[in-house]
């Protein structure tokens, strides 16, 4: 029967860049998908690559700066590889922030604009005389990007098995040995649970991930270049692709596995959006749709090795899975393969939670 070096659980954004880091470093690997690979959190996303302190939790910074960073070239690699585009853009965002927080913070890397400049780096607002800041950063189509990175990992020899679900992971008898899925089972000596929301749902551990829901809309505007910026807002966040559609978000939700919107949620950040851009009065909706983000007790990722031999998790990357790929990729091939890592990992260690190895859950 055929083995792995690795087997990753998930075939999103976090399993296909970990998928093709460890065949980069010459390992066999196999990617179990229960659906079609890039379908869930990495197909809903908006794909803002933030990683400014306000928005990003404090242990969280020091991997999103480094993963920012990583991102031209991580695109790069993965467009010529796959011959696919990203759409990765670095015009910058304008954001509008909450009125308690309208002075500029000093050592922020919020840049404060004066309504001419404002005005000027985007005629189609309807107000510029709102305080607002510029920050340097940039988006990502997220659809494109997990379609290049699957295209990527089939082209570098990763074996891909779609419409199979994973039980669990199985034990022989101290160590991993590799997963049950509905219809059979895969051999491998190292397992990766990337996963996403359902990661705890996969005995024998119980990770405390929950699903997160965000909806969002998407706009094709009459005429392109409406907008240049990402625009956030304490109300919506725009977020313009190179092709004339405008992406329109969100909402945070604890509402289960339940992935449907709904007309008034859809409606409100439409109404929002022109509030914002009265232009887009004239957009058509494209599509709308929602999204699970794998959520965590603390808000901060689980990365590192289990207590369970040859069982690693790389999951509950919240609402910074786009951004948080490369560097996840890196670190956890580093940890797979028993090198030093380039960065601690305490602060997401599955052992802060006692999830225990149970196989009741
Ligand atoms: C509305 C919205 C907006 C967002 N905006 C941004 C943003 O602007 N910037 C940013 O960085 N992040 C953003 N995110 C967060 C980002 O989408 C996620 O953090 C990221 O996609 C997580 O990737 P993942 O691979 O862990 O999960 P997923 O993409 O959900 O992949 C997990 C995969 O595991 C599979 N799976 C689950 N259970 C099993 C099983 N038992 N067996 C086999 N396969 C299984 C699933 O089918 C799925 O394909 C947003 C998310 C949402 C929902």
């Amino acid at each position: 029967m055929k083995t792995w070096d690795v087997i990753i659980i998930g075939g999103g954004i976090i399993g296909l860049s970990l998928a093709i880091e460890l065949r980069q470093r010459g390992a066999t690997v196999l990617v179990v998908e229960r659906g079609e690979p890039g379908r869930e959190a990495s197909h809903a996303a908006g794909g803002m690559l933030v990683d400014c302190a306000a928005e990003t939790p404090a242990a969280l910074q020091d991997l999103a700066i480094a993963s920012a960073r990583m991102y031209p070239e991580f695109v790069q690699g993965l467009q010529i590889e796959s011959g696919m585009k990203v759409d990765l853009r670095d015009q910058g965002a304008i954001v509008f922030p909450p009125p308690e927080h309208a002075q500029e913070r000093p050592g922020s890397k919020l840049e404060s604009l004066l309504p001419a400049s404002l005005a000027q780096l985007e005629p189609a607002l309807a107000d510029h005389e709102r305080p607002a800041f510029f920050l340097k950063e940039r988006s990502v189509d997220p659809r494109a990007i997990t379609a290049a990175a699957l295209e990527t990992a089939k082209r570098r020899g990763v074996d891909i098995s779609s419409g199979e679900e994973v039980d669990a992971v199985n034990l022989a008898p101290d160590r991993v040995c590799g997963v049950t899925t509905r219809k059979t089972l895969f051999l491998a000596r190292k397992v990766v649970n990337c996963a996403g929301a359902w990661s705890g749902q996969i005995a024998p551990h119980n990770f405390p991930t929950r699903p997160v829901k965000g909806q969002m809309l998407c706009l094709i505007a009459p005429s392109r270049g409406v907008l240049t910026h990402v625009i956030r807002s304490p109300e919506v966040y725009l977020i313009p692709r190179s092709d004339g559609r405008i992406l329109v978000g969100t909402t945070v939700e604890e509402a289960g596995f339940d992935k449907r919107t709904d007309v008034a949620t859809i409606q409100r950040l439409h109404r929002a959006a022109i509030a914002l851009v009265p232009e887009l009065r004239n957009a058509k909706i494209l599509e709308d749709w929602a999204g699970l983000r794998p959520g965590t007790p603390d808000a901060l990722p689980i990365l590192g090795q289990t207590s369970t031999p040859g069982y690693y998790v790389a999951t509950g990357h919240f609402r910074d899975g786009i951004l948080l790929a490369p560097i996840t990729a890196r670190v956890m091939a580093q940890v797979i393969s028993g090198d030093r890592c380039d960065h601690d990992l305490t602060a997401f260690s599955p052992a802060r939670f006692s999830t225990g190895s149970s196989r009741h859950h």
